[in-house]
């Protein structure tokens, strides 16, 4: 193995470290910040996901405020909850049952407590360059690049990946930081001849072993979102193998996934000290 270790479980004890301390300025300043997680039903996804972040919430001495409700009720608490001076934050744990669409539901959530970047006017913000909130994991890729010093300003990045929650927002904001971007997904006709062009690649496709070592040119930055559970675990989108040609590589699990939650109580905390401000979020225009 030759491939530097982009370590996100030590990065991620750095950051809450660092969030805590501003949790505590921020009780002793009036209130401890509150983050709420909406769910409904009982998608074992959505619970799992929603547990996490309430632990993740707790451990850095925000307040987590779990909503479990059938998505018609929600639409009412959301209302509540974009009013309700303390809450700070708004996830909805995806996905939901039944009801109105979720993505109805997201586009209620006032985009200044948006903290995981969800709502289509944020979406809008980043698209446009604009200071917004940005979807955890897409925050997470930037940050242990950040943190491990790896170039982005004028190279060449590769995303595998178009969703709305992952490849997307990580290309607009590699683009943000003048990186020259190219977004691969199911319809690319020749996924080696992409990936083999970058110096950052980002994987974010959803399938186990996507990325094998012919893929990567040597020396490449190679950053792993993948999460697909197998026997005994979870792997990543990238063959391990991978690590004898990279330069650099986060591994799955310990990589990306390690930091997402903290991202989300990032912005939670930036929330927070906007509202203690008496200023609007990132991004607004109001
Ligand atoms: P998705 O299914 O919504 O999107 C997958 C994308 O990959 C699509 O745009 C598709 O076109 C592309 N793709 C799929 N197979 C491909 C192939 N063979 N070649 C080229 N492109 C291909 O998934 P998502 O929600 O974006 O999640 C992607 C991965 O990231 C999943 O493994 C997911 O579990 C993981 N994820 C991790 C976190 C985290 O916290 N680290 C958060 C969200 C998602």
């Amino acid at each position: 193995v030759t491939a530097r270790l982009l370590d996100g479980r030590a990065l991620a004890d750095a950051l809450r470290a660092e969030l805590s301390a501003r949790v505590a300025a921020l009780s002793r300043e009036g209130g401890t910040p509150r983050l709420a997680v909406l769910r409904s039903g009982q998608n074992e996804a959505a619970a799992m996901y929603s547990a996490s972040l309430e632990r993740a919430a707790r451990a850095i001495g925000v307040e987590a405020q779990p909503v479990v409700d059938r998505s018609d009720a929600l639409l009412e608490r959301i209302a509540d909850l974009n009013a309700d001076p303390l809450v700070a934050g708004i996830v909805i744990a995806q996905p939901l049952d039944g009801g109105p669409a979720a993505h109805r539901l997201v586009e209620l959530i006032d985009p200044d407590k948006d903290v995981d970047g969800a709502t289509p006017t944020n979406a809008g913000r980043l698209l446009r360059g604009e200071p917004a909130f940005v979807p955890a994991t897409a925050l997470a890729v930037i940050a242990i690049a950040e943190a491990h010093d790896v170039p982005i300003a004028g190279q060449r990045a590769v995303v595998i990946g178009r969703s709305a929650v992952v490849g997307r927002p990580v290309a607009s904001l590699l683009l943000a930081r003048d990186a020259t971007v190219t977004v691969c997904h199911r319809g690319t006709g020749d996924l080696a001849a992409e990936t083999c062009r970058a110096e950052l690649l980002v994987a974010a496709a959803g399938v186990a072993g996507l990325v094998q070592r012919s893929m990567v040119a040597p020396g490449a930055t190679v950053i792993d979102c993948g999460i697909n559970p197998v026997a005994g675990g979870i792997v990543g989108d990238v063959a391990p193998d991978v690590a004898d040609v990279a330069g650099a590589m986060s591994p799955v699990p310990g990589g990306v996934g390690s930091l997402t939650p903290v991202m989300v109580l990032r912005q939670t905390v930036e929330s927070a000290e906007r509202m203690s401000r008496g200023a609007r979020a990132i991004g607004s225009t109001r």
